[in-house]
C-alpha cells in the first residue's frame, strides 16, 4: 500500500503525479514527496514500526516507488546475467552499453570509445573522448542558467 499522494515542488508548490522526475518543470526546484498523512497515522503506528527489523525497508510504505524494489533488482540482475552469458566476449561491452541507455549518455560514449579503440587504438580513443568531454563541459558552462534567473 502506498501512502504517496504525489510530488510537490519545494520552491513554487506545483504538484505532480508520483512518477520519476528530476525536478520541477516550472522552476527547476527540488521535488518532495507529498503523503496521505491521515492514512499513514492509522497504519504505521509506533508499535508497528517498533516490531519491524532495523533495515532499510523498515519504512518501505513511504518510499515514492510503485513497484516492489526486490522484484526490480531481481529482474535487473537476471537480465544482466543472461546477457553476459549469451553474448560473445568481443561484443559484450557494446551490448551492455545499449542495455544501459536508460542511464544517460555514458553508454553511447562507451560504445563509441570501444569502436574507436578497436579501429584507431586506445590512445586516440581516450584522447578523443577527453576532447569531447571538454567540449561538452564548455557548452554546459556557456549555456548554464545565470544564478537566480529561475525566480
Ligand atoms: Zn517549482
Amino acid at each position: 500500500m502506498s501512502f504517496v499522494k504525489g510530488l510537490k515542488c519545494r520552491e513554487c508548490g506545483r504538484e505532480y503525479p508520483p512518477k520519476l522526475l528530476a525536478g520541477c518543470e516550472n522552476c527547476f526546484g527540488p521535488l518532495e514527496v507529498d503523503y496521505h498523512y491521515e492514512s499513514i497515522a492509522k497504519v504505521l503506528t509506533r508499535d508497528v514500526l517498533a516490531s519491524r527489523p532495523k533495515s532499510i525497508w523498515k519504512y518501505r510504505e513511504l518510499l515514492p516507488i510503485e513497484a516492489d524494489p526486490v522484484i526490480g533488482d531481481l529482474q535487473s540482475s537476471i537480465s544482466n546475467t543472461l546477457i553476459q552469458l549469451n553474448v560473445p566476449d568481443a561484443y559484450r561491452g557494446r551490448v551492455l552499453s545499449l542495455l544501459f541507455l536508460n542511464r544517460g549518455m555514458i553508454p553511447v560514449g562507451t560504445a563509441l570509445t570501444g569502436f574507436l579503440a578497436e579501429n584507431l587504438g586506445a590512445p586516440i580513443a581516450l584522447g578523443s573522448m577527453g576532447v569531447a568531454l571538454m567540449i561538452c563541459a564548455g557548452i554546459a558552462i556557456f549555456l548554464r542558467p545565470k544564478q537566480g534567473s529561475f525566480r
